[in-house]
């Protein structure tokens, strides 16, 4: 071959394949990784990694569109077409570099409603996680759509940990039962930079009323910024909160923000070819160099 093929034709002759056949190119691609120990310095919290899971737009049109298309009809009669995956990266707080395994279709032949489109590519990308790194051990953070009963039980079927998003207003059950316990612990640690970290948690929570036998250990954070700011988030886990560890998970979950940050924005700003093969390039022949 004299010439490489135009991103153009390779997008023509991939559209053809089902994503399932690029499935075993990944895992023999994340083998070569861990031999070659890139994930070294990615261990978070007792020898576990951390798994950010997202959704995402890869594909968006007014005219070209497809079978599987999911449309979006807007009041003044156009209609957009979009695809949408979930991606799952390995991510770790003081790392800059992420490693993504193999992201998951949102179909829309998925589920009447557009919330099980989602709900549904989470189920396939988690249990073909797990079939494909039976002894991979990984903490699971997502945001606050995943903090429902059928996905924690999911989740605990196949022995994955988790932080999950947990919101004032999806969650009043659980937080009116954390306001209401004697037992809510809370504490603050100032920082050398002006920054104060506040906590209050709960081990034991209901998650909500449908859900009363599924106890969640419940974290809420407020980090106090030197120019008076105060950002707020709130998280449940099945991991025990504890004081010695109050830090460590905060900024676990926070790393989920890796996903948008170094992975998805990195995708979209950069032609998607070049990127991927710098981010595989980068992975195997360096360890994380950020510890
Ligand atoms: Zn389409």
């Amino acid at each position: 071959m004299e010439h490489a093929s135009s991103d153009t034709r390779f997008r023509e002759r991939l559209d053809e394949l089902d994503p399932s056949h690029l499935r075993p190119l990944c895992k023999t691609l994340f083998a070569q990784l861990q031999r070659a120990k890139g994930l070294e310095g990615f261990a978070y919290l007792d020898g576990h990694d951390l798994i950010s899971i997202d959704g995402t737009g890869y594909f968006s049109s007014q005219t070209i569109h497809c079978a599987q298309c999911a449309e979006k009809h807007h009041r003044n009669g156009t209609t957009t077409y979009y695809h949408q995956m979930l991606g799952a990266v390995l991510v770790h707080p003081d790392c800059a570099e992420v490693f993504p395994l193999v992201p998951e279709p949102i179909l829309k032949p998925d589920g009447a409603r557009k919330n099980d489109w989602e709900s549904n590519a989470a189920k396939r990308l988690l249990t073909d996680l797990r079939r494909e790194h039976p002894h991979l051990k990984l903490i699971v953070v997502e945001d606050a759509l995943a903090s429902n009963g059928p996905h924690i039980r999911h989740l605990q079927a196949l022995d994955l940990p988790f932080i999950l998003g947990a919101k004032p207003s999806d969650h009043a059950f659980l937080f009116d039962w954390v306001a209401a316990s004697a037992h809510t612990a809370e504490a603050s640690f100032d920082e050398e930079k002006g920054f104060r970290h506040r906590f209050r948690d709960l081990n034991g929570v209901p998650l909500n009323h449908a859900n009363f036998d599924l106890e969640m250990n419940f974290l809420e954070y407020r980090e106090h910024a030197p120019d008076g700011s105060i950002t707020h988030f709130s998280w449940v886990t099945d991991l025990l909160v504890e004081d010695s560890n109050l830090m460590t998970l905060m900024r676990g979950a926070r790393a989920r923000w890796k996903i948008e940050n170094e992975t998805f924005n990195t995708l979209e700003t950069k032609a998607i070819t070049s990127s991927t093969t710098s981010v595989t390039a980068n992975s195997i022949s360096a360890p994380c160099s950020c510890t």
